[in-house]
């Protein structure tokens, strides 16, 4: 099919939010050679001191984009270890084996602020390809003409875009400017999370915490979880831990309301002695209350589409939503590269939601599944033991470029 004129090329596109979904999408639309402006409301103080577990499907389109993974210091994970909950006892392992090999990319385990750091450096600076993404911080979106593509900025400043994505997370505002009503019910659980230097494990005398490749668990049949894991190049410890939210009926939002080592010990009295000590020594420990999200009719409207967390809040208990919105960051570079350049912008927001919104919804709600039964989590979950459920290979091994050509194929013939 010929290339059509009526398109301007390069776009010039918008994103409202910098976090990792919303550089992920800058990064992918500035390899196609567009033009990008980033809009985000606050100064970057965003992330918070915690791991971020980064499967294949997430670090695919991360090499593929030629973002510098080793600059963000990953710990590759090689396996999920299950504890006894009061022993501490290795109960079982599941290898992953010649994962890379099989799956195209390492299960890479950040530190959210070194990743974050790195997406902002590769969107902006001058290294790569394409022109190099445009930030506007203390830009707080409060109105969008869908239509026109047009946003409202607080501070009264206005701009036009042929394309806006919308990535302005869990609480976005878009959704609500877009007519979404979302459907948001408190969970059961809250969580806690901690972090703690090796160097203080070490002198602890608790270095099995620190020598570790694995994502270690606790629990995980019923609300009480504990999920540990290093990052940072080994240097940090990172453990959330998941509680019943009627313990101490947390009614705030947000990443940062503060809490103390005794308040953690006193939420598990029965777990691990270990694990107890190095709560009493940790830093940064902060709660954090669950929703529940349902799946949103829509994911765009005009020349407006969400992404991230703003399309698919899920519950972390797949250690998926960040990696989800890398898939929708793919999605949009695929999408939105030269081959598919005879297609118009509405018929490629319809394609981006056609690729995306089944696939991530089908993780949302095995996500709240997993929230209470680790036996739905990827890496322990299986389909012979029950049809349908979620599995490593589903998540892992999906071909997202092949996913894209098959619905073009159809999109073209129809
Ligand atoms: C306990 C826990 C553990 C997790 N662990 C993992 C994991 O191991 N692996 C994984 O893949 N995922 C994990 N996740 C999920 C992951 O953290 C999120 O899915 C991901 O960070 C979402 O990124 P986002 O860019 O969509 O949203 P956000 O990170 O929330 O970014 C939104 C951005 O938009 C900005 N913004 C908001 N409103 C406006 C506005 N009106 N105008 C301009 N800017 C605005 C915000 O300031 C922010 O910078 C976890 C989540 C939780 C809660």
């Amino acid at each position: 099919m010929p290339a059509r004129t009526d398109i301007p090329t390069p776009l010039c596109i918008a994103i409202i939010g910098s976090g990792l979904g919303g550089l992920s999408a800058a990064i992918a639309l500035r390899r196609q050679n567009h033009n990008v402006t980033i809009f985000e409301r606050y100064d970057f103080g965003g992330e918070v001191g915690a791991s971020l577990s980064c499967a294949s499907n997430g670090s695919k389109f991360l090499q593929e984009w030629d973002v510098p993974i080793a600059a963000a210091k990953p710990v590759k994970l090689k396996s999920l270890i299950m504890h006894e909950w009061e022993s501490g006892e290795v109960q079982s392992r599941y290898d992953l084996g010649d994962y890379k090999e099989k799956f195209g990319a390492d299960y890479n385990n950040f530190h959210r602020i070194d990743i974050h750091n790195v997406l902002k450096e590769t969107a902006l600076g001058s290294k790569g390809r394409g022109t190099p993404c445009v930030l506007k911080t203390w830009h707080r979106a409060v109105e969008i003409n869908e239509d026109a593509g047009t946003i409202t900025f607080e501070n009264g400043a206005t701009f036009s875009a042929d394309v806006i994505i919308a990535a302005d997370g869990i609480r976005s505002v878009s959704r609500g400017l877009l007519g979404i009503t979302p459907s948001i019910t408190p969970s059961t659980s809250c969580c806690y999370r901690c972090i703690i230097p090796a160097s203080r494990l070490q002198e602890l005398g608790l270095e099995k915490f620190v020598s570790s490749d694995a994502i270690e668990f606790w629990g995980g049949y019923g609300i009480n979880k504990i999920v540990m894991s290093p990052c940072s190049g080994n240097e940090v410890v990172s453990t959330y831990c998941f509680y019943p939210a009627s313990f101490n009926d947390l009614q705030q939002d947000g990443w940062n309301i503060s809490t103390t080592g005794p308040d953690l010990v006193k939420t598990f009295p029965t777990l691990d002695p270990d694990v107890h000590k190095m709560f009493l020594h940790a830093d940064d420990i902060k709660m954090w209350r669950l929703y529940v999200h349902e799946p949103y009719p829509y994911w765009f409207k005009g020349k407006v589409a969400l992404l991230g967390d703003a399309a698919h809040p899920m519950l972390p208990d797949q250690s998926q939503g960040a990696c989800q919105a890398m898939e929708d960051a793919g999605a949009l570079g695929i999408i939105f590269s030269e081959q598919y350049n005879d297609l118009s912008i509405r018929q490629r927001l319809n394609l981006y939601e056609m690729t995306r919104k089944k696939r991530a919804s089908r993780v949302q709600a095995a996500s709240a599944k997993a929230r209470t039964d680790l036996s739905e989590r990827i890496g322990w979950s299986s389909k012979t033991d029950r049809s349908g459920k979620l599995t490593i290979e589903e998540i892992c091994g999906y071909d997202m470029h092949a996913h894209v050509a098959e619905l073009v194929t159809d999109l073209r013939s129809a």
